[in-house]
């Protein structure tokens, strides 16, 4: 088996005049974190029913432990563990049906770690579906999705509906468990914070296309914040190689850059701009400044 649990190649997926996915290709290795981040409608969901099997690559290929998945569902799907965006729980069941029916599917349901995940929960067993808030609905179909063990797991917006504290704990628990058993994660967020604190791969998609895919610490290291003083005042930001966006008026502005720092500095001394300082964007801050510069470019195109 190759070393890469999901490779994805040139994949481009359509609904009627919507390019929802347009020549996606990346690749997560076995046991890595995979964050993959975009806005509302980016492709991320679409991506990832292509992972399950659930939606046909209409070009491209995917293949999950080096296997089709539309072509081998049970040799996939039984490996998966799924949290879906809607969660989609049948709504007649208690907890404890729900663990009953779920089970079933699984040969490798682990009921010590199901009951250990129910604790750590909060979940009564004999509470109802529809009766469940938002939060524990997430809950409860996480543990669903984690105690058969799969190696694999594809969580959509795992922490929708969770509130701040309950999400750093659960998410952070679940990932730190899940990375030490030498699983893969594959998930889906739009919380920035959360994505950077978990993921060691990230992935940008907006508007069906990867925008950046590459190990977190890389994506870190390549971006960078400067504060610069012009020495006389600037009507606009001048044209600058390397800065993906920019913010300030008259003398002082606040850029975000990518790419060689020293070339950078020998065009910003030719403009006769003074560095006054130096700081490391956030992966929320290089996102916007991402999606900013790829508006920009289309724009201009
Ligand atoms: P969100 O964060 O809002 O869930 P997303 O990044 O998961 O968004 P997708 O759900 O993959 O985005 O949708 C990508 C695009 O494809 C959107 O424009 C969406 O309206 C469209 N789309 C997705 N599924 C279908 C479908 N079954 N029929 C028609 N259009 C669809």
């Amino acid at each position: 088996m190759s070393e890469h649990v999901i490779e994805i190649s040139d994949l481009s997926r359509r609904f009627g005049k919507k390019q929802a996915l347009d020549n996606v290709s990346l690749s997560v290795p076995e046991g890595a974190v995979f964050g993959l981040v975009g806005e509302n409608g980016a492709g991320k969901t679409t991506l990832l029913k292509h992972v399950l099997g659930f939606l046909k690559p209409q070009q491209g290929t995917v293949r999950v432990f080096g296997l089709d998945p539309v072509a081998d569902p049970p040799g996939v799907l039984g490996r998966i563990g799924h949290l879906s965006e809607t969660r989609d729980l049948p709504t007649w069941m208690t907890i404890r049906e729900l663990f009953e029916f779920t089970r079933a599917f699984y040969p490798k349901w682990d009921p010590v770690y199901a009951e250990e995940l129910r604790m750590m929960f909060e979940l009564s067993l004999n509470q109802k579906v529809p009766t469940l808030s938002r939060g524990q609905l997430a809950r409860a179909g996480l543990l669903l999705a984690l105690a058969h063990r799969p190696p694999l797991l594809v969580l959509d917006e795992p922490s929708s509906g969770l509130d701040p504290v309950v999400r750093k704990d659960i998410l952070d628990a679940i990932i730190r468990t899940v990375v030490d058993e030498g699983r893969t994660v594959l998930f889906s967020s739009h919380l920035l914070d959360e994505v950077q604190r978990v993921s060691d791969r990230v992935a940008i998609l907006d508007q069906g296309k990867i925008l950046l895919t590459s190990p977190l610490d890389e994506v870190l290291v390549s971006h960078y914040q400067l504060t610069v003083s012009f020495q006389e005042p600037q009507p606009f930001f001048p044209e600058l190689e390397g800065a993906l966006t920019w913010s300030g008026s008259g003398r002082e502005w606040k850029i975000i850059c990518n790419g060689q720092k020293q070339e950078l500095e020998v065009a910003l001394q030719e403009l006769k701009a003074e560095i006054l300082e130096q700081a490391a964007p956030t992966l929320e801050e290089i996102f916007v400044a991402r999606m900013k510069s790829a508006a920009r470019s289309s724009f201009e195109e």
